[in-house]
């Protein structure tokens, strides 16, 4: 890592239970953990994150709790980001509406990159499909990713896949 370095900043955001500190805590770690854990207020990683062409990039990846005692405390940790990625559960339906309605609208002014990302996509009880999250995400001008933290799909493809686009978006106004 070189002082010249840029490091990104990317934010998880999504309703409490659709998995976001398990895709961090796999991407991390490698580990997968059944047993709910309360978020800290915010808590971040940082990765240096290997791109095909062989380069890197320094990401901040940051966790946040989704429920609402929370939701004024963590806009300020939307300071500086480069990226927010939008996780719903598309077992339940009631995530991937918040995800449109209230979350969408916390970051939509914000100049970043943004994801849509369905997680526990191993799982067979699926009320959301897949194709309403790409529908979704094409309309906002996002990117879909489909995951399971637990079986460890997409995960570091995910990740690669926001440095990239974070490098390759064009920050000047
Ligand atoms: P958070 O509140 O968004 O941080 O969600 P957690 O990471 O705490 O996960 C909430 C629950 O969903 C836990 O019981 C996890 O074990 C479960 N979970 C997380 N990821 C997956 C996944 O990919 N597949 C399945 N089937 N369950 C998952
Ligand atoms: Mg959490």
């Amino acid at each position: 890592m070189s002082s010249n370095d840029k490091i990104y900043k990317m934010i998880l955001l999504g309703e409490s239970g659709v998995g976001k500190t398990s895709i961090l805590k796999k991407f991390e770690t490698g580990e997968y953990d059944p047993h709910i854990y309360c978020s800290q207020v915010t808590n971040f990683i940082r990765k240096d994150i290997k791109l095909p062409d062989n380069n890197s990039r320094i990401l901040d990846i940051w966790d946040t709790p989704g429920q609402e005692k929370y939701r004024s405390i963590i806009k300020i940790f939307y300071k500086g980001a480069n990226a927010f990625v939008l996780v719903y559960d598309p077992t339940n339906e009631p995530s991937f509406n918040e995800l449109r309605i209230f979350w969408y609208n916390e970051v939509k002014h914000i100049n970043s990159v943004i994801f849509v990302v369905a997680n526990k996509c191993d799982s067979d009880e699926k009320v959301v499909k897949d194709e309403e999250g790409k529908e979704f995400a094409e309309s906002i001008g996002a990117i879909f990713v489909s995951v399971s933290a637990k079986d460890n799909i997409g995960i570091s493809n995910l990740f690669e896949q926001i440095a990239q686009n974070i490098h390759n978006k064009n920050w000047d106004f």
